[in-house]
């Protein structure tokens, strides 16, 4: 899974018809991300990110162009199987972390097994790996009111996790949290792209951390790439642009 393209978009497009106006949310967009990398996608508010990274969820389809995972186009997938590539092929977290409020943390990293119809055995081996690895452990039967917003995120991260996707989308997790926990939220992403090859898309409007931890910027603009920038990878210092990285893929 190493080698290879993730994600590519060819020329992908998200407009909205608004009475007589035309919203061009994403507006010809055309990247590659590869398998293992961690990138980041930059922009200001209304820039299409969000529309960008649901369009790659499989979420939203696009009015243009086309999107591939791992070669596969999404536009010919029938509708189970564009449900499967976002089931299994997905996981995705947001920066309302959207926990389900009546069940408890256990419940809700476990759901995501019940709708892909994992034995009940298996299933509990795998929430409990799931939490591990977002070190919660310790917090299986705590409803999302009784976690700190930092493990409510790291939660939602166990949920994505727990159908081990190979690509995980991020649609600015840090936006809730203080500076600090942010920043532990990013390590962690850091980590599970690091020790799992686990392909990373994250939206952010805050470069610095972008910089801190993604291999690259993305940088959008009213619809459109406005701009590929080298990350400093996790590898510590803010930001940078040393040219062994520009060049990696
Ligand atoms: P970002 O995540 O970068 O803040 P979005 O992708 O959410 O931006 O939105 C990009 C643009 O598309 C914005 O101008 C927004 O108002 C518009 N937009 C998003 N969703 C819709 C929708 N469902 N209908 C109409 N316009 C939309
Ligand atoms: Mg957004």
């Amino acid at each position: 899974m190493r080698d290879g393209v993730a994600i590519r978009t060819d020329g992908v497009m998200r407009h909205y018809a608004m009475g007589q106006a035309m919203v061009r949310a994403v507006d010809g967009v055309s990247i590659e991300v590869k398998n293992g990398e961690f990138v980041a996608l930059l922009g200001s508010s209304g820039s299409g990110k969000s529309t960008l990274l649901n369009l790659m969820a499989g979420l939203d389809r696009p009015t243009g162009g086309a999107i591939f995972a791992h070669d596969r186009n999404l536009a010919e997938m029938n509708s189970e199987e564009l449900a499967r590539h976002r089931s299994h092929t997905i996981g995705i977290v947001f920066q309302a972390f959207n926990l389900l409020p009546r069940m408890t943390l256990e419940e809700n990293v476990e759901l995501p097994l019940r709708l892909a119809e994992v034995d009940r055995g298996e299933r509990a081996s795998r929430v409990h790996e799931a939490l591990e690895r977002v070190r919660l452990g310790g917090r299986l039967a705590h409803r999302p009111t009784e976690l700190s917003g930092g493990e409510q995120q790291r939660g939602a991260l166990a949920r994505a996790l727990v159908n081990r996707p190979t690509i995980l989308l991020a649609d600015e997790p840090t936006g809730n949290l203080d500076s600090a926990t942010g920043d532990e939220i990013m390590k962690l992403l850091r980590e599970i792209n690091e020790s799992l090859g686990m392909t990373i898309v994250m939206v952010t409007h805050e470069r610095p951390r972008a910089e801190a931890f993604a291999d690259r910027l993305l940088m959008m603009k009213d619809g459109k790439l406005d701009g590929v920038a080298a990350g400093n990878g996790g590898r510590g210092g803010a930001g940078g642009n040393d040219g062994a990285a520009a060049l990696r893929p």
